[in-house]
């Protein structure tokens, strides 16, 4: 972690850095978060991050008193006071510090955020390799839409992917795929890709949008309907989309090969194309 961390008004050392035990995040999860990329000293998609930081914040009615431009203006100075060349910076936002009971505080209650920033270098040599998933029940919510802080069914099924040295577990309502426990996925068939429509039961992933946009731009077929167990593990070609691992092929989901068990060719294309983004 870099040696300081912003508070939503200042920064200060990461040593100094505390949480009450009456935050409604600690006590509740009552909170939603952003993770941001940065590449070269630069946020990627910054807009993007924001917007979706804001529609989380109204979707569980948290009153921000800060304006987009002030959080910008903060984490931009946390990028530069850190010297981060490339990683991420993780924000969170909780409804603050106040004895605990379910509904909300009063509005005098400021909600309390906190950022810091983390070196992490592009996964290059995974996204060239392919990674192996598993399965894995999606035993969450049904507002997977909302960037909230609660995420034990996503750690639980991570967990479950990491004792089997498996990179992501892909979760299943019944029989449709949804997402990655932190990752969205898509899959390839006869030339078309399919990703589960952004709805209330998937995170609206932003690498998930622009590898829409880019699907576009170069003329591939992409179609945002569900997929099942069984369409996955069929796939020609299947690959996951996060902040952090862009996009990542999948060769192998549980003990079934996928495709050829190397990244296909859509996945390629796609990444090649992703790559002209960033400012590298
Ligand atoms: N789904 C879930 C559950 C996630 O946690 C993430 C990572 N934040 C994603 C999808 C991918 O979203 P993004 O491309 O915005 O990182």
């Amino acid at each position: 972690m870099g040696t300081y961390v912003w508070d939503g008004e200042q920064l200060i050392q990461r040593e100094h850095a505390v949480v009450d035990i009456e935050d409604r995040g600690y006590t509740f999860g009552d909170g939603i978060y952003e993770v941001f990329r940065i590449y070269d000293g630069q946020i990627f998609a910054e807009s993007l991050h924001w917007e979706r930081y804001f529609r989380s914040a109204l979707a569980i009615r948290l009153q921000l008193p800060w304006t987009a431009e002030q959080l910008s203006h903060g984490v931009h100075n946390l990028i530069r006071a850190n010297t981060l060349k490339e990683g991420i910076v993780y924000l969170q936002t909780t409804r603050g510090v106040s004895p605990r009971n379910h509904s909300f505080p009063s509005e005098q209650v400021r909600p309390a955020l906190i950022a810091f920033t983390k070196t992490l270098l592009r996964p290059i040599e995974q996204m060239d390799r392919g990674e192996r998933i598993i399965t894995h029940p999606d035993e969450r919510w049904l507002r997977c839409d909302i960037k909230s802080l609660n995420l034990l069914p996503n750690v639980i099924a991570k967990q479950a992917a990491s004792e089997v040295a498996a990179f992501e577990a892909v979760l299943h309502r019944d029989e449709i795929i949804t997402e990655g426990s932190s990752s969205n996925i898509a899959i390839v068939k006869n030339g078309c890709i399919m990703t589960h429509p952004a709805n209330h039961l998937i995170l609206h992933g932003i690498t998930r949008a622009l590898v829409i946009q880019l699907a576009n731009q170069q003329r591939i077929q992409l179609k945002e309907e569900a997929f099942t167990v069984n369409d996955l593990v069929q796939a020609d070609e299947a690959f996951l989309m996060s902040t952090t691992s862009e996009i990542m092929p999948i060769i192998q989901v549980n003990e079934q090969i996928i495709g050829c068990g190397i990244p296909g060719p859509l996945t390629r294309t796609l990444q090649s194309a992703w790559a002209l983004l960033l400012p590298l």
